[in-house]
């Protein structure tokens, strides 16, 4: 049995000086820390002893200098504690004096540790030979120093706990159940001095806790979780029971067993190193346990990360991932305030993009702060407030340092953490998480999985960025769009107003047009009447000279004639009033009574006017009689106008369902580039008017109204300039129209 006491308080010596260690070098200019270290020091020499003395089972003697040994280093445990406490909040230099007063009480009372005042003997106490029998110095120093340095420590450590929050709420709850151990630790073994057995001193081992839970507070700021904390210290305190009354059923039986000494030794021996190397499989068995049954509301870290990648997989929309994301992180963490800062690479500023809980407005902007963007944001390393404190101590202590003033915001907004979001090196902007509901710190895990989403967060949020962006174009070019369709559409409005105004005019024109014509065809008949009858010599014979003069004039009476009906044409034409008498007729009759008149106007223009029929006389069609001889003089007159020397044909040829009329010329002929327009109103070509000054280009347009109306086909061919041209009319035989006339 007292070996396992020994053993289990080498572990805490062992334990206790690597702590030491570590805080040392952890900050060895560092007051707080070198107090810490001195602290577990002492407290490993005061275990290290404990240790030695329980070996001793035979030597009275030499169990009461170990006994001695060991009680030297408690007498300055209460000095190195208060003095340590007061350090943490900040009070040490404004109670520097009882701090020097329990200190200079150890050093007081140690040297008498060895005197008969302090320690007189060993006696056998609760089951051990040889337990300390304590005297009145060491009534009067319990008294004077561990009882109300300890009261006074609780005393200030509850207050502290009440009035902050957050990490130094969880640092002081920290501090505060490690005192608690401390104290019960030192108290089973002071019970047992004052005679009082009811508790067994292995407790004292749990003591171990104390250096360990400060040092956890000193060296690692960033703390665990404290519930965290509690469950995995409860599933080692299940672990170590376990194991201790294992061991201690085990050592039990090999003393009523085995009667060597030696045998029981070696036999107590193996069973404690079977138990050390059993601890570890002991204690995740319990973890493994404890996590399936009782503790559900840790949360597992690969799920949140699955959670995370799959709404960043399913969304591109910025704000339904602020707000999916949030969520998530919401059920691990359970945050008061949560937020995104998107870093804005044109004036190179953080701007609130959104907020949860934070009182700080959507679009406030932020300038990067230097050694910010260089210690963390540079290596996407998050940022825990607390933590800055600690790591630029020297420029927090200055109130115009750059960062305090960074510190102070953080602090006056709640911000506990600020994950940077970098892809590809470049921050694209900042998780930023308020303090947890149970103000428990962010532990190592937290700090993990937010590093793990943040790079994922990252990528999604430029990929949200350009589809924003891809949006915005696209809003912009709509609204483009819709102005140009604006302007078009009152472009069109302006133009059908105009178009109204033009048909207004177009009709009155018309209208003029028509009663122009009207006036002028009266008196031109009437004219060509009297000139046939003077030509005939109705009114007396006629000198050869007038003769010739009347002649020219008839023609020109003729023409003007041609004129007046082709604009009366056109007028009608526009106005929709070309009326039509469709009966059967022979075009070859037609197209003969035409020539009839023509002969003379060729024969005076120097040209032989030519027929070619077909042999047998075509079959009769459905035509306009007087609009097609409008047509064919037309073709006729047209060829004789625009052809100096040669001759003009008239063809007339039948194919199975077509007849063809053909007026052939050997004239002028017409350029490729005019073929086409001939037939428009006013087209007259390009040499058209240079021949003939009289024209003004109605002739065809008529001529083409008229065939449309027969739905035949009207064109124009020629081989080239001055080689002569063909006017061809193409009718279908079996045409037939929907009113014949009577
Ligand atoms: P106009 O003869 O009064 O100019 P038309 O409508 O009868 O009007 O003819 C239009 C144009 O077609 C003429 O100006 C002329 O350039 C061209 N044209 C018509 N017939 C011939 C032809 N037989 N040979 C060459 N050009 C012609």
């Amino acid at each position: 049995m007292n070996l396992f006491y020994s053993y289990a308080h080498f572990l805490v010596a062992i334990t206790s000086f690597i702590v030491a260690l570590i805080v040392f070098f952890n900050g060895k200019k560092v007051r707080l820390n070198q107090i810490l270290s001195l602290n577990s020091f002492v407290f490993g020499l005061w275990a290290f002893f404990y240790a030695i003395w329980m070996l001793e089972d035979s030597d009275a003697e030499k169990a009461l200098f170990w006994s001695r040994m060991l009680n030297i280093w408690p007498i300055f445990i209460p000095a190195f504690l208060l003095h340590w406490i007061l350090l943490f909040l900040n009070k040490a230099k404004k109670r520097k004096f009882i701090i020097y007063f329990y200190y200079l009480l150890g050093l007081f009372v140690a040297p008498f540790s060895f005197s008969n005042y302090f320690i007189s003997g060993v006696a056998p106490v609760g089951g051990f030979p040889f337990w300390p029998q304590i005297e009145w110095l060491y009534s009067i120093f319990l008294i004077i120093s561990w009882v109300p340095v300890f009261s006074y420590v609780f005393y200030l450590l509850f207050v502290k706990m009440k009035n902050s929050v957050a990490v130094e709420r969880t640092q002081a709850l920290y501090i505060f159940i490690g005192v608690i151990f401390a104290a019960s630790g030192g108290s089973v073994n002071f019970l047992l001095m004052f005679g009082i057995d009811i508790i067994p001193p292995i407790f004292s081992v749990l003591s171990i806790a104390f250096p360990i839970l400060f040092s956890y507070v000193v060296v690692r700021h960033r703390l665990f979780d404290i519930k965290l904390v509690l469950r995995r210290s409860t599933v080692y305190i299940f672990s170590v029971v376990f194991l201790t009354s294992l061991v201690m059923v085990a050592t039990y039986l090999t003393d009523i067993f085995l009667v060597n000494g030696d045998i029981i030794y070696i036999a107590d021996t193996i069973i404690l190193v079977a138990a050390m190397i059993f601890f570890d499989s002991v204690k995740s068995f319990f973890y493994r346990l404890a996590n399936q049954y009782f503790f559900t509301s840790l949360y597992n870290i690969q799920e949140v990360l699955e959670e995370v990648a799959v709404i960043l997989r399913e969304n591109i929309d910025k704000k339904e991932i602020y707000q999916l994301v949030m969520q998530a992180l919401d059920k691990a963490f359970h945050f008061n305030n949560f937020g995104f800062l998107i870093f804005e690479k044109r004036n190179k500023k953080y701007v609130v993009d959104f907020t949860s809980g934070f009182k700080i407005a959507k679009g406030t902007k932020f300038d990067p702060v230097k050694m910010i963007e260089r210690d963390f944001i540079k290596d996407a390393e998050p940022i825990i407030t607390e933590e800055l404190k600690k790591i630029y101590e020297d420029c927090f202590q200055n109130k115009n340092c750059e960062l305090s003033k960074f510190i102070k915001l953080l602090e006056k907004n709640k911000v506990a953490v600020l994950a940077p979001l970098n892809n590809k090196g470049k921050t694209e902007g900042i998780l930023v998480l308020g303090n947890k509901e149970t103000n428990d710190s962010y532990n190592t895990e937290d700090i993990r999985l937010l590093k793990n989403i943040s790079a994922q967060l990252a990528v999604a949020l430029e990929n949200a960025r350009l589809y924003e962006r891809l949006k915005q174009f696209n809003r912009q070019l709509e609204r483009r769009v819709k102005l140009r369709t604006n302007q078009l559409n009152i472009a069109n409005k302006k133009l059908t107003e105009t178009n109204k105004k033009l048909l207004v005019l177009d009709k009155a024109k018309t209208e003029f047009l028509s009663i122009a014509s009207h006036q002028l065809r009266t008196p031109l008949s009437s004219t060509k009447g009297f000139l046939s009858l003077l030509l005939d010599g109705t009114y007396g014979k006629i000198p050869s000279k007038s003769r010739q003069a009347l002649e020219k004039i008839c023609i020109s009476n003729e023409r003007l004639i041609t004129l007046v009906e082709d604009l009366l044409n056109i007028s009608r034409i526009e106005a929709g009033r070309l009326t039509f008498d469709f009966r059967k007729e022979s075009l070859e009759k037609v197209t003969q009574e035409v020539l009839d008149t023509m002969t003379l106007v060729a024969k005076n223009a120097g040209l032989t006017l030519e027929k070619k029929f077909p042999a047998k006389s075509s079959p009769l069609i459905y035509f306009d009689r007087a609009k097609m001889r409008e047509v064919i003089s037309n073709f006729i007159d047209n060829a004789i106008k625009y052809t100096k020397e040669g001759q003009v044909t008239v063809i007339i040829e039948e194919s199975k369902t077509k007849i063809r009329l053909i007026v052939q010329d050997t004239g002028m002929g017409i350029g490729k580039d005019d073929l086409e327009g001939i037939f428009e109103k006013f087209q007259r070509g390009d040499r058209g008017g240079r021949v003939n000054r009289n024209g003004v280009g109605l002739g065809l347009y008529v001529c083409r109204k008229i065939i449309d109306a027969h739905k035949g086909r009207v064109w124009a061919e020629s081989d080239g300039i001055g080689k002569g041209s063909r006017f061809i009319i193409e009718l279908d035989k079996n045409w037939k129209p929907k009113k014949v006339g009577a």
